[in-house]
């Protein structure tokens, strides 16, 4: 819409009008010394927060606390996980903010606070983050650990720690004074915050009441993003619990609107119901959750890395040389065509030496610098078949002594209930005790974390994933990995349909009719191109790497992402209207 009247005023940097975009995500990696997170949701969350905070975006998050963090994973002998708590120091990180909001879960009226942490940008920018809180005096004992425990509990938990953070969440941005444009939903837990701008756009009027031009008010205000095609991974209720819980009236209401599927109630469908734009976060992902949503327009955004902090410090010191001004505009990695391949090797092999210290002092292994070493690390999933590499141990063994050794380096955590996930470690350390000789080195590190991912995926010399199809919505350790050089050896899946380029970025694993065919797929690539090519000479392997940070580094990071988001769905509109202006403009 073009207004005359408007012409003058508009700034033709400033996209964004007055007001911030709210940003809900059940899991936020803020900093390696807060537990907040599981994994790549949360690494997610946090990358792309770092990088709006980098651009300087209006922005504000909410998560939940989360007292008592996820977990700590431990490993006996066997490779039998049991779980620590990870409890940390609140005030060490985060001041409290003084409003209280109210929320009703089971009838009950439960209390909430703020905690504001504030991450910096590049330049300055202060990006606020407020974690909800229900231990308050005047919460019941029950609900004052209701913003304890991360992915902990059972679903009556869950849904009642759901109403916290979106529900609660809505509420305190207001209380807070934020003036909020769109409320970004990073996944389906916080789909609730719509049945609370739903209630404050009827006034506190009865939800019966409500029709289409009150459920396109609250349209017009939401954006959300469906992270993994796996069923499991999307929030369902019974209606029992619903009603119980969220309460008969307001569940009636979301019944009514359409956020019922299949008898249960399904958050990603309150989202789905509730949002003007909804995105998948790959290409190929989108497509996915297209079948799986017919009725709903589902666009793409491929995710990304935040590449300062996944960058290690020998290539931080590489492109800093070499590349000006990397860090502001990561398209600028492009350039890393140019880097000396010299500089190139020397620097991974510092990375390569940090991890084997690092492998060294938890396992008191000494691995080998020159042996072409593999990276695996991711949560233990059973679509994402860690044990593919073992399919046929003879054959990996054949292959280890033909590349003059191999070293393979795994770690991951299981969720506390996933039983099949744990049974994967199991297998997996069991294997490698079986067959871990002279030729094969095979290591299961502990407590998969923030740093150890770090210096996991900077410090191999080929990153393997080897999800089973469709189900890995895009990966993003991958892209860690490539942004310090390291290629990667995976199944077409998320991300890697659109990085692949084969021989250049890294290698594809054919698709196969089951796993047995697959894993004689990830052997062939593994004998006939990785091994010969780091065989072959530094230079050759140096070359490989350098296009991996030139190709892979220069698109995959959220420096990208968020551009991405703030252009397609944050303000599509401002972006037209400006277009429009400029054309007007150009037109007189
Ligand atoms: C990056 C990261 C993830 C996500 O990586 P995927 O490739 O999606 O598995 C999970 N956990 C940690 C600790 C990470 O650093």
């Amino acid at each position: 819409m073009f207004k005359p009247s408007s012409l003058k005023q508009q700034s033709y940097e400033s996209v964004p009008p007055a007001g911030v975009v709210a940003y809900f995500s059940m899991e936020i990696a803020i900093d390696p010394g807060m537990p907040t997170y599981s994994g790549g949701l949360g690494m997610l969350a946090g990358d792309t927060l770092r990088s709006a905070a980098d651009l300087g975006t209006p922005l504000v998050a909410f998560t939940l606390l989360h007292r008592k963090g996820y977990f700590r994973q431990i490993l006996d002998a066997d490779g039998k996980q049991t779980e620590d708590a990870q409890p940390w120091q609140i005030e060490d990180f985060c001041t409290e903010e003084s409003p209280r909001i109210t929320v009703t879960v089971e009838g009950r009226l439960v209390a909430v606070r703020a905690w504001r942490y504030e991450m910096v940008g590049r330049s300055g920018h202060v990006l606020p983050i407020y974690l909800l809180d229900t231990d308050l005096a005047e919460n019941s004992a029950w609900d004052r650990g209701l913003t304890d425990h991360l992915y902990g509990g059972d679903t009556n938990y869950r849904l009642q720690q759901e109403i916290v953070l979106g529900m609660g969440g809505a509420r305190m941005a207001n209380a807070l004074g934020h003036r909020v444009n769109v409320y970004h939903m990073n996944e389906g837990h916080a789909a609730l915050l719509t049945l609370a701008l739903l209630e404050s756009q009827l006034g506190g009027g009865p939800l019966n009441q409500v029709t289409e031009t009150d459920v396109e008010a609250v349209r017009r205000k939401c954006v959300f993003t469906t992270h993994t095609p796996v069923p499991a991974g999307h929030d369902r209720f019974s209606m029992e619990q619903a009603r119980r819980i969220l309460g008969a009236d307001r569940t009636a209401r979301l019944e009514g609107l359409g956020c019922c599927h299949e008898g249960l109630l399904n958050l990603t469908y309150v989202a789905l119901r509730f949002s003007r734009y909804c995105n998948g976060v790959a290409l190929q992902h989108g497509k996915v959750s297209r079948e799986m949503f017919p009725e709903y327009t589902v666009h793409a955004i491929t995710n990304g890395v935040h590449a300062p902090t996944w960058v290690s410090e020998p290539f931080a010191e590489l492109l800093d040389e070499n590349i000006a001004h990397w860090r502001r505009d990561n398209l600028y990695l492009r350039n890393a065509i140019e880097i000396p391949l010299g500089e190139i090797g020397r620097a991974h092999a510092r990375s390569k030496e940090a991890l084997l210290a690092e492998v060294a002092s938890r396992t008191g292994l000494v691995l080998n610098p020159k042996v072409l070493t593999l990276g695996f690390a991711r949560r233990a999933a059973t679509y994402k078949r860690a044990d593919l590499l073992f399919a046929d141990p003879e054959r990996l063994l054949a292959i280890a002594q033909a590349a003059g050794g191999l070293q393979i380096l795994y770690a991951g955590k299981a969720h506390p209930q996933d039983e099949p996930g744990k049974a994967l470690i199991h297998s997996v350390i069991d294997k490698a005790k079986k067959f871990s000789g002279a030729d094969l080195r095979v290591v299961y590190l502990e407590n998969y974390d923030w740093q150890l991912g770090a210096t996991l995926t900077a410090g191999v010399d080929v990153w393997v994933n080897t999800p089973k199809r469709p189900y890995e919505a895009s990966g993003t350790s991958g892209m860690k990995a490539a942004l310090n050089g390291v290629p990667s050896l995976s199944i077409l899946d998320g991300w890697w349909i659109e990085g692949c380029i084969e021989g250049v970025t890294g290698w594809a694993i054919e698709d196969g009719a089951d796993d047995a065919a697959e894993a004689i797929a990830l052997y062939e690539k593994l004998e006939k191109r990785v091994v010969p090519l780091y065989l072959e000479s530094a230079e050759a392997w140096g070359r490989l790497m350098r296009t991996t940070i030139a190709f892979s580094g220069s698109f995959f990071n959220t420096n990208r992402m968020v551009k991405q988001y703030i252009r397609n769905a944050y303000y599509p509109l401002q972006m037209v209207e400006q277009a429009t202006v400029r054309e007007e403009l150009a037109a007189q």
